[in-house]
């Protein structure tokens, strides 16, 4: 069989390429990033698009595409968390008093906007085909995702915060044109906060079709009774100190500076 070079996938970002290579390399086989300049062929396409194009022999072709589909949203979000130090391994002291082997430092997941954006794209691509009139963000880490997530689906955006105990919609938003939502949010544990911003939007009339976030910690256990998109599960197990394998290890305990609880 004669063995050429063939582009199996394309990428509009590094990230997004560079963790298809490392996968492919992973398993043995070579491959090669090209840049590729595609002309703007539409008028409303704003001058010239970049393309990263990635390509193996034509030997790897199946094998490869076949390693591609397994690289779902679940293996994107873990590993740009991972990239960007937001999800940590390690012996993490929770404010449970628990012991755990894997922390998310939420907060680092907004402080590389680029990479929270592509997340935000995962989360867009899950919920585009719901009917929706605005993205609403409970503060503060759903802030910036809802936005961005709004941004990319051309939707009206809202945030809610608490005041006085109780989850509000921020004063100020013209409420008039949105009666069908989204909430997204950065993590959900057990769910609470979610739950009483659909009980702030329903108070107000406004009906929440779909919840979406970047993390399920609940061990998929959480029922909005509404779809509920998430990138990624995760159950991290947690122990008593006295049951904790890690410290039986001798291993250092960290105590992480941000609050876990959510
Ligand atoms: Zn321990």
């Amino acid at each position: 069989m004669d063995e050429h070079l063939v582009t199996i996938a394309r990428y509009d970002n590094n990230f997004e390429a560079e963790l298809a290579k490392n996968l492919l390399e992973d398993m043995e086989i070579r491959v090669y990033l090209l840049n590729e300049r595609m002309m703007g062929i539409y008028p409303t396409t704003a001058g010239d698009m970049y393309y990263i194009q990635l390509q193996v022999s034509s030997l790897d072709e199946e094998k490869a595409a076949r390693i591609l589909e397994e690289l779902d949203d679940a293996a994107f979000a873990s590993q740009l968390l991972s990239a960007n130090n937001a999800l940590l391994d390690g012996h993490f002291l929770l404010t449970s008093g628990r012991h755990s082997s894997a922390y998310i430092e939420k907060i680092r997941i907004l402080q590389s906007p680029g990479a929270a954006s592509l997340l935000c794209r995962k989360i867009a691509d899950r919920i585009k085909d719901y009917e929706l009139d605005a993205i609403i963000g409970p503060a503060y880490g759903g802030i910036a995702l809802a936005f961005e997530v709004a941004r990319i689906l051309d939707k009206d955006f809202v945030f809610t915060q608490r005041k006085d105990e109780q989850m509000t919609i921020r004063s100020g938003f013209d409420l008039s044109g949105i009666k069908k939502v989204a909430v997204v949010e950065d993590i959900v544990t057990t769910g609470g906060s979610v739950f009483e911003v659909i009980t702030a939007l329903e108070t107000r009339g406004i009906e929440v079709v779909v919840v979406a976030a970047l993390v399920d910690r609940s061990g998929a256990k959480v029922d909005f009774g509404r779809p509920f998109e998430a990138l990624l599960e995760l159950d991290i197990p947690s122990w008593e100190a006295s049951d904790c394998e890690l410290c039986k290890q001798g291993m250092a305990l960290v105590k992480p500076g941000a609050s876990d609880k959510k």
